[in-house]
């Protein structure tokens, strides 16, 4: 079972990881955006972090709902509000229980995933961050956490020769071809540190 310090411990490495990937991402939203994904998620992060260190929400659905809402506070980009609804969503299915379980975890996320796509109406295929967490939640529902690690890396970098639908670089027609998008490849690092802190609790 998953407590409130696994998911706070999820979230730490999250934030750990958008540090040192930072600059990759910002490069990444260069040619089809407007290099700012890298510091986006920085700022939200490391306001994620704070918060959790500070309210130290003692349920997981808590930690997620918490996390969720400083996201959509305090990113200005796109990623914000989707990543927000994201964690926010999937931490309101997962209730106040005190732990929970790979499956219930599994079933929120999906919750999560499906609200990303109401939000901000894209289905996999579109060159979004849901080409990496919609075959990540698939994955987790069948094989577990180091099988939805790599399904999200290969969503993300499957992204390369998508043409954008939505979003900033869907803007760029036929030249948003052959670049990974940024939001895949941060939503890998998501679901790559919950492989880590689940490895690290086993
Ligand atoms: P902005 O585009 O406002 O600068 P970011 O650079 O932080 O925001 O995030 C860009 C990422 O957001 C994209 O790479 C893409 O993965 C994701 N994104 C943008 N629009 C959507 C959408 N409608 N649905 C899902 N993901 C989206
Ligand atoms: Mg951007």
């Amino acid at each position: 079972m998953l407590d409130a310090d696994f998911f706070r411990r999820w979230m730490a490495a999250t934030g750990a990881a958008v540090d040192r990937e930072a600059d990759r991402l910002t490069q990444l939203d260069s040619p089809i955006g407007d290099a700012d994904h890298g510091s986006n998620l920085q700022r939200g992060f490391t306001a994620v972090r704070a918060v959790l260190d500070k309210d130290a929400p003692d349920s997981p659905g808590a930690v997620l709902a918490l996390a969720g809402r400083q996201l959509i506070s305090t990113v200005g980009g796109a990623s914000g509000p989707l990543y927000g609804t994201l964690l926010r969503r999937a931490g309101k299915a997962l209730g106040d229980a005190a732990e929970v379980s790979e499956a219930e975890l599994a079933a929120a996320l999906r919750t999560g995933v499906d609200a990303v796509a109401a939000l901000g109406g894209a289905a996999p295929g579109d060159k979004t961050m849901l080409d990496a967490l919609v075959p990540a939640v698939d994955a987790l529902e069948d094989g577990g956490f180091a099988a939805a690690r790599s399904a999200a890396e290969h969503g993300a970098e499957a992204t390369t020769p998508l043409q954008a639908r939505k979003g900033r670089a869907s803007y760029l027609g036929e030249r948003s071809i052959g670049h990974q998008d940024p939001g895949a490849t941060s939503s890998a690092l998501l679901i790559a540190a919950l492989a880590e802190t689940a490895q690290a609790a086993a």
